[in-house]
């Protein structure tokens, strides 16, 4: 754009600003999970990070459909929330001796993933409803229960043993 306007000019724009920043946010995470598998010992949280690899490979079809139904080209921009968020995940999990205290690092970074994605496709959802694009809005909705689901799962494993197992972690 030039010097004297700006790329953002309605809630369209803002909404495709959106699309085009979770799009990018999803390819980094089918990055970032194959690590977070390799280093997972806990066989239902190594599962949990393959299952939800899968469901996001789906997620970015998904976008892709959107982008589609919007008539605009795929196009990813870079989320520096995103990059950041793995960024610590993967400092964190550096400085992590224990396995079992690994484990919990990786669960509570992949809890960020998912409450950044929360966030952002809730808001997705609403931006497409104002904005008369039902099924779109419906398409964003089947991510955002996976979403939802992947944190609970997380919240469920790390309470009833990974955060326990980590406790016995010595010095
Ligand atoms: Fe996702
Ligand atoms: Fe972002
Ligand atoms: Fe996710």
């Amino acid at each position: 754009m030039g010097l004297f306007t700006k790329d953002i000019a309605t809630l369209q724009d803002l909404y495709v600003h959106q699309l085009q920043d979770i799009y990018y946010a999803e390819q980094q995470i089918t990055k970032a999970l194959p690590k977070m598998i390799e280093k997972a010992t806990d066989p239902q949280l190594k599962q949990g990070f393959e299952t939800h690899l899968r469901e996001t490979e789906g997620q970015i079809e998904r976008l892709k459909r959107v982008f589609s139904l919007e008539g605009l080209e795929e196009k990813g921009v870079t989320c520096p929330a995103i990059d950041g968020i793995i960024k610590e995940a993967n400092e964190t999990a550096g400085d992590v001796a224990d396995k079992a205290v690994l484990d919990a690092a990786l669960t509570a970074a992949a809890q960020a993933v998912e409450h950044y994605e929360i966030s952002r496709y809730g808001t997705l959802i609403a931006w497409a409803k104002q904005l008369g694009r039902s099924e779109c809005a419906a398409i964003l909705a089947e991510t955002l229960a996976e979403e939802k689901a992947t944190d609970e799962k997380l919240t469920q494993l790390a309470e009833s043993r990974i955060n326990a197992s980590a406790e016995l972690a010595e010095a």
